[in-house]
């Protein structure tokens, strides 16, 4: 299997460049050259969720130096699980903060961590990322101490919660929390600016762990495929799911699992005022806005990196528009929701999973009666100023959560410019002879 760019089937790479070099040099993404079927009817129905998502992902390991590491990346990686929850006979939760710093984030940054510490290398490498919340957390947790990794973790400065912030700022070593004057936007223009700066490259393999990164999107296809497979052979359906988003990545790892043959009917997107979906299928043209701060911070993206993956994968626009449903939640309906869905299923929901129960409540009926998995991106206590406030109760504080919360904070302050974001890097990592 090779892995080609958005922009161009002619670019190839082993998936070990496509994970070292994050961008395709043509600044397109990479995506896989075609998708296996997954051949899920004669698996064993028992086999562990590790070794589920190491026969899901084999054929995009095959000819690549990592094929026989695939095993041990996939143990060290998925230590944790995705429930199904059922709320009612037509409708169902996959949980995916059940990871160290309560994200889905951390399937694919774990993920990447691995495979990229298990990547033979003579230089160190730096992972520069933009952050609208959740991916710097997981990202810093996951690679914090590995050795020959610097990991910048940009985030717009006082945009998002408290306690995202804190679980940037708690690492310290190979990990330089940068707090940006700026918005996401401003923070990934900046990471896509230093692929472009042989500055860069001149001092290190330079890499990204945002989603623009296969080795993000691989991995949460697996939480896709596992959920429909164990859905189908439980009720003998199809599942549909909602699935909350901003950058698309997350969404797209859905498309994939399909595209695989799991068996997945419709997959729906809700957004929050970011609604650059719904707006792409009113105008036809692509995304490219300036973000609005919302009570789902991690969905406040008003340029979606991943749109190129998926818009690639459907083909054209009327592709597009025949396949994907989009809602859009503003911030009243994601508080409103947030009541609804514990009075209605006693379920509480982060703002991010608001909005896809949100999209759920305002389907037409004739969708009512099949079966829906909202997908549950964030633990609610990671928002508990904007949950607790409108539950008027407290959210309770996982340990793991509570451990990090607890530790030292570092961060640098510095205004969304290439030359602040050069002298900082330097004078935290560049060895002095
Ligand atoms: C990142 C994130 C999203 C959006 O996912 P995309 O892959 O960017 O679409 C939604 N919810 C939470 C909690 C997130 O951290």
């Amino acid at each position: 299997m090779k892995f080609v760019s958005t922009r161009n089937s002619e670019l190839k790479v082993n998936l070990s460049e496509a994970l070292q070099m994050g961008l395709a040099k043509d600044g397109g993404l990479y995506i896989p050259e075609y998708f296996p079927q997954f051949d899920w009817e004669s698996l064993d129905p028992n086999i562990s969720y590790p070794d589920f998502a190491c026969q899901l992902l084999k054929p995009f390991f095959n000819e690549d130096e990592l094929k026989e590491k695939l095993h041990q990346i996939c143990k060290e990686s998925f230590t944790f699980e995705a429930p199904v929850i059922t709320l009612d006979e037509h409708n169902y939760v996959l949980e995916l903060f059940h990871g160290p710093t309560l994200s889905f984030k951390d399937f694919g940054a774990r993920f990447l961590a691995s495979c990229l510490s298990q990547i033979k290398s003579n230089k160190s490498f730096s992972i520069l990322v933009a952050t609208s919340g959740d991916t710097g957390s997981a990202v810093a947790a996951a690679f914090y101490q590995k050795p020959n990794i610097n990991v910048v973790v940009m985030f717009p400065e006082g945009k998002i919660s408290h306690r995202q912030e804190r679980q940037i700022t708690c690492w310290g070593d190979n990990v330089l929390a940068l707090s940006v004057k700026g918005n996401f936007d401003d923070c990934q223009r900046l990471v896509k600016e230093a692929f472009g700066e042989n500055w860069w490259h001149q001092r290190t393999y330079l890499n990204t762990s945002n989603s623009i990164n296969i080795g993000r999107l691989l991995p949460q296809s697996t939480y896709y495929a596992y959920s429909a497979w164990q859905f189908y052979l439980k009720h003998k359906k199809q599942a549909n799911y909602i699935v909350p988003s901003g950058n698309i990545g997350n969404v797209t790892a859905c498309f994939w699992a399909k595209k695989m043959g799991l068996p997945i009917g419709d997959i729906v997107i809700s957004q929050n005022e970011n609604n650059v979906i719904g707006e792409y299928l009113q105008t036809q043209l692509m995304p490219n806005k300036k973000s609005i701060e919302t009570l789902a911070n991690a969905m406040d993206v008003g340029k979606p990196s991943n749109f190129e993956r998926l818009s690639k994968l459907l083909g054209s626009f009327d592709a597009f528009k025949a396949t994907i449903t989009s809602y859009k939640a503003a911030d009243t309906e994601i508080i409103e929701t947030i009541k609804k869905a514990k009075e209605k299923y006693n379920y509480i929901a982060c703002p991010h999973t608001a909005t896809a129960f949100f999209a759920r409540e305002n389907q037409p009926s004739e969708e009512k009666l099949k079966p829906y998995i909202m997908v549950a991106t964030a633990d609610p206590a990671k928002f508990n100023d904007v949950v607790e406030p409108a539950l008027e109760e407290k959210v309770e504080l996982p340990q793991r959560l509570k451990l990090l919360l607890e530790k030292e904070q570092t961060a640098k302050h510095i205004a969304p410019d290439m030359q602040e974001l050069m002298n900082v890097y330097s004078t935290t990592f560049d060895k002095i002879p």
